[in-house]
């Protein structure tokens, strides 16, 4: 049992291989054709020289049945009488004939279903009770070829055409007796044996060239999916810069194609990694250096007054709660990547939302004397994300107000049509150069490293931004003048699409 399956299953296998598939293609269609040929054929030639066969012998019994009327055959007393002995002997003779011809037997029956000569000799004086006999008798003769058995048998009605009334008769004469005839069918399955053996030679040989041939094709219409397969594997060892190119059919260079694509976007990645880990623990470093800076200077003086220590704890506290931060951004960017699915989405009120983030960040704006409005168009609610949408509030708002100059303004905007909401916040503050804008959402890039360090900035914010939108499969555009304000704007569905 267990061997069976496990035949059956190497033969699924063997069936998933394009070259066994187009093997067996040409060979079925090689093969198939020549076969029904043969087999059409010489059933064909079977069925014509059955009836071929049937024709010649009833003629011949026609001829024979005119013999015996004109004989008076049924009539023993005046045949006796004109011919003595002489028909008799005739007639034996042709139906001997027809015997010997067509290996068969020859009984003739009057319309009394007896039987008035039998070629074998078995069957004289009987009475024969047949369908076919009787059927014959009424006009209506029948053949019929048993193939199993080897033999065809038919009636043939002996017709007296001076006589044209009384039972059996017609308008053409009347039907005296039957020719009850079967004949042998061993000529033709000679033949057809013969036939059969040479189509079968060349069926063969052509089996062996269309093997051949199958073999040939497959292998070479193969080729070119083994050699893209080959120069896969040679690039699988690591990504390089290299692409690969393999010439072949239009499907083999468009699946190059992707996988060069892909082997970009690998490499992308790959370097995007590298880059983030080298930023990561450079950003980390910095924070670092700068404390163990300040505790090695405090150690280095031997007596060092009371002030300078303070001063330089809190110039220490300041840089952990740097690196704290930045510790805390990463986590949330990192929590970001992970899959959609982690969304907690929920019913939000986007107007009440809005409104408590600005609540939070006004006395931050305050210190810096920049007003904060809001404005909402009308009242929204949709299906989002609660801590990761108040993410991306929070930072753009704060980013407007850490970006912004002494005494500006932050405008907030709030608005929604059928399908979306967005979120709009505009200032009046430094501006994004052009050339910078395409980067802001990479991570740790920032315009102006010192100021953004110097107001706290991490470069995360706004790719941990980004993706949060991306997560509700939203949008987030920016426009800006430099000097003279920045606009960002956030769209986002208000029915969350569950579908993956
Ligand atoms: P950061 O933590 O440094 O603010 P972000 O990712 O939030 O990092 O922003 C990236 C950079 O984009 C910032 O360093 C700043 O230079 C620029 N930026 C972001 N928002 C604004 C804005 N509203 N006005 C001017 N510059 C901005």
């Amino acid at each position: 049992m267990a061997r069976r399956i496990l035949e059956e299953l190497k033969q699924l296998v063997l069936l998933r291989s394009l070259q066994a598939r187009i093997f067996l293609i040409i060979l079925v269609v090689g093969v198939v054709p020549g076969v029904l040929m043969r087999y059409g054929i010489l059933s064909n030639y079977e069925e014509r020289s059955v009836e071929n066969r049937i024709a010649n012998v009833q003629n011949q019994l026609l001829v024979v049945g005119n013999h015996l009327i004109s004989n008076n055959y049924f009539n023993p007393d005046v045949m006796e009488e004109r011919n003595p002995g002489v028909s008799r002997d005739v007639i034996d003779a042709e139906l001997e004939m027809i015997s010997n011809l067509y290996e068969g037997r020859v009984l003739i029956i009057n319309s009394g279903l007896k039987v008035m000569e039998d070629t074998y000799g078995l069957s004289e004086g009987k009475t024969i009770v047949s369908e076919e006999v009787i059927k014959c008798l009424r006009g209506e003769s029948v053949s019929h070829y048993d193939r199993e058995h080897g033999y065809i048998e038919m009636t043939t009605p002996i017709i007296d055409t001076s006589a044209t009334s009384g039972e059996g008769g017609s308008a053409s004469g009347k039907i005296v007796g039957v020719m009850l005839t079967s004949i042998s069918n061993d000529a033709i399955v000679a033949t057809m044996e013969v036939l059969n053996r040479q189509a079968l030679i060349l069926e063969n040989l052509m089996l062996v060239g269309i093997v051949a041939l199958a073999i040939v094709l497959s292998t070479l219409l193969t080729k070119p999916f083994n050699r893209v397969t080959k120069a896969i594997h040679e690039v699988k060892a690591g990504y390089t810069d290299e692409k690969i190119s393999v010439k072949g059919y239009a499907e083999t260079v468009h699946i190059v194609d992707a996988f060069n694509q892909l082997l970009g976007r690998m490499k992308t990645l790959d370097d995007s990694r590298q880059e983030f880990v080298a930023n990561v623990s450079h950003e980390l470093k910095t924070p670092m250096t700068s404390v163990k800076v300040l505790a090695d200077s405090l150690l280095a003086q031997q007596d060092a007054p009371a002030e300078l220590y303070r001063e330089f704890m809190e110039d220490i506290v300041s840089e952990i709660d740097r690196e704290n931060r930045i510790i805390t951004d990463l986590l949330a960017l990192v929590k970001m990547d992970k899959k959609v699915q982690d969304l907690n989405i929920a019913q939000i009120n986007i107007n009440d939302l809005a409104e408590l983030i600005l609540k939070r960040l006004r006395p931050i704006a305050r210190k810096k004397d920049v007003e904060v409005v809001f404005e909402s168009m009308r009242p929204v609610t949709a299906e989002v994300d609660e801590v990761k949408l108040t993410l991306v509030m929070t930072n753009l708002v704060e980013n407007a107000i850490k970006y912004n100059k002494d005494h500006g303004w932050v405008k907030v905007v709030l608005d929604a049509d059928h399908q979306y909401f967005t979120f709009m916040v505009s200032d009046s503050g430094l501006g994004i150069p052009e050339d910078a804008l395409a980067n802001i959402y990479e991570r740790f890039y920032r315009v102006d490293k010192s100021h953004s360090r110097e107001i706290g900035g991490t470069g995360l914010g706004l790719a941990i931004t980004k993706s949060a939108v991306l997560a509700h499969r939203g949008s987030i555009t920016a426009t800006s003048t430099e000097g003279e304000g920045s606009v960002f704007t956030v769209k986002i569905p208000l029915a969350y699409d569950r579908r993956t």
